[in-house]
């Protein structure tokens, strides 16, 4: 049976050095601070704006809610961006997407400031992870990174198999990987005989939000699963994309969904807040 890779224990160690690493940057006269922008009621970013402000309680972040209507003016939108760019007490901004339709998102996140952009989506700092200097990195990408070195499973010379490629996901998850030494695979929907390629990982990242994609047969004995994708089954329960039972029985280890790949999201996310906070208090 494979080892089941706790992502809420692992996040919670992080939380906590992230809340002493808080009260040095206090000590030293920094009040870290999170802005966060909320369009609209859509009930899912709710929750997720919710969830991330607790997390700002929980290490002492102090966060700041943004709640616009859903009919805000783009112009409406960039203008509060200029603000909360200009606002020295105000270290990390984000957005929260999606955003309603008549909303362009890549123009809300090209206007947050890099040094600020705390999601890390902004193309600077995309470039910075693929030339591999980059400060802030992509939360849950990296929140992968930090569960396998949590772990002690190195990428090094494996073959890793990112199932997806996404801006938000997949795509930096390959360009961490990559960068940590492995050698990456990444498939996507054109992607004929995804097993052929998923039978040969090492490390197997599923990203795609499809329910029962990844099966047993699909995933090489003693392979580590990590399941970053969050869908419901028949009875609304909260699944990934692997078949986890049966994946379970293949697996050296796995992630679960829930409480796995999840709440290590949130604590990059408050890591990058802090580490937004020492840099522009230098
Ligand atoms: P996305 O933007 O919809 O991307 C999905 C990717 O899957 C695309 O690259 C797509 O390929 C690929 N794909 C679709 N069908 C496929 C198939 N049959 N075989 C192989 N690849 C296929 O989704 P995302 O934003 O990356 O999110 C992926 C999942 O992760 C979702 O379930 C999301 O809820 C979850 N998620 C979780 C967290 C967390 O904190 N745990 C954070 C973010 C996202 P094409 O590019 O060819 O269309």
């Amino acid at each position: 049976m494979a080892k089941v890779i706790d992502g809420k224990a692992i996040s919670s160690a992080m939380l906590d050095k992230v809340a002493a690493d808080v009260s040095a940057l206090k000590a030293a006269g920094v009040e870290p601070c999170l802005a966060v922008i909320l369009v609209g009621d859509d009930p899912a970013s709710q929750v997720y704006v919710r969830n991330k402000h607790r997390a700002c309680e929980r290490v002492g972040i102090r966060s700041v809610s943004h709640l616009l209507p859903a009919d805000t003016t783009q112009q409406a939108l960039l203008d509060l961006i200029d603000t909360l760019n200009d606002d020295d007490t105000v270290h990390g901004i984000l957005c929260q997407l999606p955003l309603p339709a008549h909303l362009d998102a890549e123009q809300v996140l090209l206007r947050i400031r890099p040094d600020k952009d705390v999601d890390a989506f902004h193309p600077a700092n995309v470039g910075r992870i693929t030339i591999g200097n980059a400060e802030l990195l992509p939360c849950t990408p990296a929140g992968v990174m930090e569960m396998l070195r949590y772990e002690g499973i190195s990428p090094a010379g494996k073959h890793c198999v990112v199932i997806g490629r996404s801006n938000i996901v997949g795509k930096p998850m390959a360009l961490l990987l990559l960068a940590a030494n492995g050698t990456v695979t990444v498939c996507h929907s054109r992607t004929p005989d995804l097993a052929s390629f998923t039978r040969q990982a090492d490390i197997l990242v599923c990203a795609v939000g499809k329910r029962g994609l990844v099966t047993a047969d699909m995933v090489k004995p003693g392979a580590v699963v990590i399941d970053v994708s969050i869908n419901r089954d028949e009875n609304g329960k909260l699944c990934g994309d692997a078949d986890y039972e049966a994946v379970s029985k293949v697996a050296s280890a796995i992630t679960p969904v829930p409480g796995g790949v999840g709440p290590m999201t949130i604590a990059m996310l408050m890591r990058n807040t802090v580490t937004a906070a020492n840099a522009q208090s230098r």
